[in-house]
């Protein structure tokens, strides 16, 4: 039947898929185009649960797709966090099996949904609960989209950001990455604006050359979390492939290029990263580089690292108060769940069920 994947045998669904990538399964089956247009507005209105809610197709045609395909690739296992609360991480399992979870938070006007585009990750960052799983697979476009379509079905709110910072390293999965920002994209479907979808790497060089390149406009997030070489490497083995100052040309090329302002993610972790003489470091290394700087107080996991006490944190600020570049400083919520940045890690225990 057409729609298995022939060499894995795997049912194949339709979240994920282009419009036209639709219009070409639907062609094989005998029907017209508008047929994949009718289903594409199904699938990315994200409302429906199965192909017998699809109201303007026929019976017959329902049947068959019911039999041959599946809509979701993911399934929903659990939800941790109330539904009032700001932050709530949701626990998926893939059609394979492997477990990943993605994060919905809601601060003042804005909704956004942290996606995960591996499970597990190779970057081995020391600081990161999802290091620790090591790096099992990367993901599909329609696992990556379905996140968002089942994080946008138990939402109060209509999500406005997208952030690309949930397990794995996006640019290690770069095509499928960025073919599932532009479904979230596309303006006579899901139409999550280009500006409010961000992705972030750990500083895979060549690919945000590629990125750069290709003139996407989605946001760009870099996590620097140090300001020297040789700090970096202290917590992130990628430093050493991919050094600090190679990675600040690749930052300016993009600026220079792209015209936008890169964001560059700063984890200060107690007595590590967030000395004065830190900060005074990062305004040298950044130079006049026009970007933005996000800081954000370590979430701890249990593990060597601390988040830095409140009159530290100050005194870092302060350091930068007169950087050439914005500085803002990100509290995560939802640390209490371990739903904060660099908490990911698959635990299936407690939370409320779906
Ligand atoms: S911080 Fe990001 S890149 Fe580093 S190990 Fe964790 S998920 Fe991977």
């Amino acid at each position: 039947m057409f729609m298995f994947n022939v060499k894995t045998n795997e049912k194949v669904h339709w979240i994920g898929l282009t419009r036209s990538e639709m219009r070409e399964h639907v062609a094989k089956l005998g029907q017209p185009h508008f047929r994949a247009d009718q289903i594409y507005n199904w699938i990315y209105s994200g409302k429906i649960k199965s192909f017998q809610s699809m109201a303007n197709i026929p019976k017959s045609f329902r049947a068959i797709l019911d039999q041959t395909s599946g809509i979701h690739p993911l399934s929903l296992v659990k939800i941790t966090g109330q539904n009032s609360s700001l932050t709530r991480k949701f626990l998926f399992r893939l059609s394979t099996d492997e477990m990943i979870e993605s994060v919905l938070m809601q601060e003042g006007n804005r909704t956004t949904a942290c996606l995960s585009s591996q499970v597990g990750c190779a970057m081995d960052c020391d600081f990161c609960a999802t290091a620790e799983m090591g790096f099992q697979k990367n993901l599909s476009v329609g696992e990556i989209v379905d996140q968002f379509l089942f994080l946008q079905q138990k939402s109060e709110k209509i999500i406005t950001n997208v952030v690309f910072m949930g397990m794995g390293e996006p640019f290690l999965n770069y095509t499928r990455v960025i073919k599932a920002a532009d479904l979230l994209n596309e303006p006579d479907g899901i139409d999550l604006g280009a500006r409010r979808i961000t992705i972030s790497t750990v500083g895979i060089i060549p690919r945000i050359k590629q990125f750069t390149k290709e003139g996407h406009r989605y946001k760009l997030a870099i996590s620097l979390n140090g300001a020297t070489q040789n700090q970096r490497l202290q917590t992130m083995p990628a430093a050493k492939k991919y050094p600090i100052h190679m990675l600040i040309d690749a930052a300016k090329n993009y600026y220079e290029t792209a015209k936008r302002f890169p964001t560059f993610e700063y984890v200060l972790m107690n007595n590590l990263n967030d000395r004065t003489t830190d900060a005074e470091n990062l305004i040298k290394l950044i130079g006049n580089l026009p970007c933005k700087v996000n800081l954000i107080p370590y979430n701890e996991i249990g593990g060597n690292y601390k988040r830095p006490s409140h009159g530290r944190l100050t005194h870092f600020i302060n350091a930068l108060k007169n950087a050439p570049f914005t500085v803002t400083v990100r509290w995560s919520n939802g640390t209490e769940i371990d739903a904060g940045c660099g908490q990911l890690a698959v635990n299936a225990g407690g939370g409320v069920q779906s």
